[in-house]
C-alpha cells in the first residue's frame, strides 16, 4: 500500500468538549451560516475512484489524512479498471480508517460525525466507501452525512485559506468534471459553465497515451510541456458559442492525433515536448478565457481553483496572471488537496451539517438525535447516488433542512441528504 501521512496533528478533544458539541456559538451574517464551538469532529471516507482515502477533521482543520493510491496498480492498464479498484478500496478501507486514528492519536469515541463521498464516480468503488460508512454508523450509532464529490473538490480550498469566505467563484478540473461554479454560500452552487464532453483530466490523460507518456499523463504531460514550445503547433481554440461558459476539448484530442498521423505518414519525428506544451496552451488559453468572461460576467472578485488538475503548474501561473491583472484575488489548494482525498468531504460535510441541523442562532444544534441511525427503516441495500440531472443546473447538498423533520428520516435520506439536486454533475464517469 503506497500511502501518503499528509497530516498529523496531535490534537485529541476532552471528554468536556465533547459533551460541548452542538452548541451554536455565532452565526454568521455574510454567508447565512452557523457556527458550532468546538466543531463536530469529522471522520470522512472517499472512494469514488483509484484512491481510498480517509481523514479526521474539526470545522477546516485537518487533524489526520490517509491517502492510499491506486496509481501503481493500474498503470499497467493505461488507466482505471473499476472493478480492480473497488477490490482494492474493499481491502484497504479498514487498514486506512485505521492509520487515520493512529495519525491523529484518537479512537471512535473521539467521533461525532460520519461522513462519505456519495457520488459522482464509479459505482463499485464509491459503494465500498459507502457501505463502509453506513457500517461504521450503525455499529457505533453515529449520524452519517453524503457528500457530493464535487462539493468536495470546491470545498479543499477552504483548509489552507482560513479567512476565505464566500462568494466566490470556484473553476473545478479533475479527471472526471469541468466546471466554473458560483460558490454563492457554504452549501449553494450554481453551475454557469461546465463540459459537453472530455472533462480536462481526462483530456490530458488521452492525449498523454497518444504520445506515449503513460498513465496517468496529466502530471507527466505537466512536467514535460515545460520544456517544449507552446507555439509549435497551431492546436485550435475551441471556445463553443459567443459567451458560452461551457467546456469541449474532444476536438482538441482529435486535433492532436491528426497532427501525430499526419507527422508519422510524413516521417516527421513527433516532438513529445512540442505537443504537450502545445496542447497545454490551447487548454490554458480556453481555460483562462472563459474564467475571465465569468468574472466579468458575475463581479465575483475572488478565485479558487479546485480539482486534481489545479495542481498543473501551467494552469496556475496563467490563472495568477488573470487574477493579477482584473485585481481579483486566487486561492490555490496544496496538490494534496486537489487530488482526490477524504479531508475535502470532511470540510464539506461540516457546512452541510451546520447548515442542516443549527437553525436559529443560539439554539442547540441537536443532531446526535435528528440523524440517529438507529432510527433506520430501509434496507441497506438502498443505495442511490442520484444521478439525475435537473433543469435548474443548481447543486443544493444542504438544503434548509428542519431538525425534527430529518428525525424521522433513515439512512437513505441522510446519506443522499433530502431534497439533492445533482445537476450537471450527474453523469457518472466510468
Ligand atoms: P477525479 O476526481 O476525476 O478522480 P482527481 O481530482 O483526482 O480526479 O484528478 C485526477 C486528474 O487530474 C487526472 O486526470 C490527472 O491526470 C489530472 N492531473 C493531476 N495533476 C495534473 C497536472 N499537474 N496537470 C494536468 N493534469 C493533472
Ligand atoms: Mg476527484
Amino acid at each position: 500500500m503506497k500511502s501518503i501521512n499528509a497530516v498529523g496533528i496531535k490534537n485529541r478533544k476532552s471528554k468536556q468538549e465533547t459533551s460541548r458539541i452542538g452548541n451554536v456559538s455565532s452565526y454568521d451574517t455574510d454567508t447565512a451560516t452557523y457556527n458550532l464551538n468546538p466543531p463536530p469532529t469529522i471522520l470522512a471516507i472517499e472512494s469514488s475512484c483509484d484512491e481510498t482515502s480517509v481523514s479526521i477533521t474539526r470545522g477546516r482543520e485537518v487533524i489526520s489524512l490517509i491517502i492510499s493510491s491506486q496509481i501503481d496498480i493500474h498503470e499497467q492498464f493505461g488507466g482505471v479498471v473499476p472493478e480492480i479498484a473497488s477490490r482494492h478500496h474493499l481491502e484497504q478501507i479498514n487498514f486506512v480508517v485505521d492509520e487515520a486514528f493512529a495519525k491523529a492519536n484518537m479512537t471512535w469515541d473521539d467521533i461525532d460525525v460520519i461522513a462519505v463521498t456519495k457520488g459522482p464516480g464509479l459505482i463499485g468503488a464509491l459503494l465500498i466507501g459507502i457501505a463502509s460508512a453506513k457500517a461504521y454508523a450503525l455499529a457505533l450509532n453515529k449520524p452519517l452525512i453524503g457528500v457530493h464529490h464535487i462539493v468536495g473538490h470546491m470545498s479543499a480550498v477552504y483548509i489552507e485559506h482560513a479567512d476565505l469566505k464566500p462568494p466566490f467563484i470556484s473553476f473545478v478540473a479533475s479527471g472526471g468534471h469541468t466546471a466554473i461554479a458560483l460558490v454563492k454560500s457554504y452549501t449553494e452552487y450554481e453551475i454557469l459553465g461546465s463540459t459537453r464532453d472530455d472533462a480536462v483530466g481526462e483530456a490530458y490523460d488521452k492525449v498523454a497515451r497518444v504520445i506515449g507518456l503513460g498513465y496517468p499523463g496529466g502530471p507527466k504531460m505537466d512536467k514535460i510541456a515545460k520544456k517544449g514550445n507552446p507555439q509549435a503547433i497551431d492546436f485550435k481554440r475551441i471556445m463553443l458559442e459567443q459567451g458560452s461558459l461551457d467546456f469541449s476539448f474532444s476536438g482538441l484530442k482529435t486535433q492532436v492525433i491528426n497532427h501525430l498521423n499526419q507527422m508519422r505518414q510524413k516521417h516527421i519525428d513527433i516532438v513529445a515536448a512540442d505537443v504537450a506544451a502545445s496542447f497545454q496552451e490551447a487548454v490554458v488559453d480556453v481555460i483562462v478565457a472563459k474564467v475571465k468572461m465569468s468574472i466579468q460576467r458575475t463581479g465575483y472578485n475572488k478565485l479558487a481553483l479546485a480539482g486534481g488538475v489545479a495542481s498543473n503548474s501551467r494552469i496556475r501561473a496563467r490563472l495568477q496572471q488573470l487574477a493579477d491583472e482584473m485585481d481579483i484575488q486566487i486561492f490555490f489548494p496544496s496538490p494534496i488537496y486537489c487530488t482526490d482525498n477524504a479531508a475535502m468531504i470532511g470540510v464539506a460535510a461540516y457546512y452541510d451539517w451546520i447548515s442542516r441541523y443549527a437553525t436559529k442562532p443560539a439554539e442547540t444544534a441537536r443532531y446526535s438525535n435528528a440523524t440517529n441511525i438507529a432510527d433506520m427503516t430501509k434496507p441497506a441495500n438502498a443505495i442511490n447516488t442520484n444521478h439525475q440531472t435537473s433543469p435548474t443546473g443548481k447543486i443544493n447538498p444542504a438544503g434548509a433542512t428542519n431538525p425534527d423533520s430529518t428525525a424521522k428520516s433513515n439512512i437513505e435520506n441522510v446519506i443522499m441528504g433530502d431534497g439533492l439536486d445533482m445537476d450537471a454533475y450527474a453523469r457518472i464517469n466510468l
